[in-house]
């Protein structure tokens, strides 16, 4: 197989070159792959203002900003797994349903070449998919889901599938186990009473931001710990989980959010449990002039990557 080391920016430079994640070499045939990262730029399940289909190229650009080993944990996920970007997954920008078979599709393709999956999108509605193929049927995985809004909805307009919608689905359909399932930043105002009723009912463990002051980054991480077991956990993350100043372009901002510090600090007290893929979604690039929010997102992501790579060496390792 070809040299999957990402490009070394000591020698080409940050800004030359076609942008890939995190400067990973960008393939067709996903052979020998631990890791594939790619994009997901679907963004019809947004209710309101949406762009994020343009989500993945734009985090790719910004992307190039990141270097390979981790500022805070000192892991670099290209020495430890096989990592490459293998473009975005298929998509029909007219047709909802049709896109979710295909997203599905090329996960679960990934999955069953022993390939985690690392992906960004696209509007929330993606996650469900690729919780589709990530998870093997039958094997309900932990969650840690980063967001302002639950996404427990039943359906919007009539339509069962959107990006408020897509966790209970992803209950319903068996992929998630909601006792096993962490919110973290919610805090949107709601439409109705009730809006919350199912993420309740289903056992999945909130922790609104108020909690998550009075707990406090050390006290959520403790109770996320509890909350995942030691089984196979899938992280997803809202970008608008973040407060908006951190990721001004996002569909829907909601103040008083998680800073970019929270975030690293949590992610990274992760490290030794066994997080089998994730995706970071909602960036929309027209809302994001600055890029600031692509930036965020590419370095969240590239945490769940480190997080997903060590985990996988460290299986590989025990399985040798
Ligand atoms: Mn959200
Ligand atoms: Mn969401």
């Amino acid at each position: 197989m070809t040299d999957l080391r990402p490009i070394d920016s000591k020698v080409i430079p940050r800004f030359a070159q076609h942008a890939s994640l995190f400067r990973a070499p960008i393939v067709a045939d996903t052979a020998g792959l631990d890791i594939a990262v790619f994009g997901v730029p679907y963004d019809l399940g947004s209710s309101n203002r949406n762009g994020a289909r343009l989500g993945p190229g734009q985090i790719r650009e910004m992307s190039r900003l990141i270097r390979p080993i981790n500022g805070g944990t000192g892991v670099n996920p290209f020495k430890l797994c096989n990592i490459a970007d293998i473009g975005d997954a298929p998509v029909n920008p007219f047709d909802i349903m049709e896109s979710l078979d295909s997203i599905a599709a090329f996960a679960t393709n990934l999955r069953k070449q022993g390939i985690a999956s690392v992906a960004c999108g696209g509007d929330h509605t993606v996650a469900l998919p690729l919780l589709r193929g990530a998870v093997t049927p039958g094997q309900p995985v932990s969650l840690i889901h980063f967001d302002a809004h639950s996404d427990t909805g039943d359906s919007s307009f009539g339509m069962r599938y959107n990006n408020g919608t897509g966790f209970r689905r992803a209950v319903e359909e068996g992929l998630i186990d909601p006792k096993r399932t962490i919110q973290i930043g919610i805090r949107a105002n709601l439409f109705r009473e009730g809006d919350l009723d199912f993420t309740y009912n289903s056992g999945m463990r909130v922790i609104t931001m108020d909690e998550f002051d009075r707990l406090g980054r050390e006290g959520v991480i403790a109770e996320i710990k509890k909350t995942i077991g030691e089984v196979p956990t899938y992280v997803t993350f809202d970008i608008d989980g973040l407060d908006p100043v951190h990721c001004p372009g996002t569909g829907a901002p909601e103040p008083g959010g998680l800073s970019m510090r929270d975030v690293q600090v949590i992610l990274r007290s992760l490290r030794g449990f066994d997080v089998i893929g994730g995706d970071v979604c909602e960036v929309s690039p027209p809302l994001d002039p600055s890029g600031s929010t692509a930036v965020n997102a590419a370095n969240i992501m590239f945490e769940i990557l480190c997080l997903v790579a060590e985990a996988l060496h460290h299986k590989k390792a025990n399985a040798a």
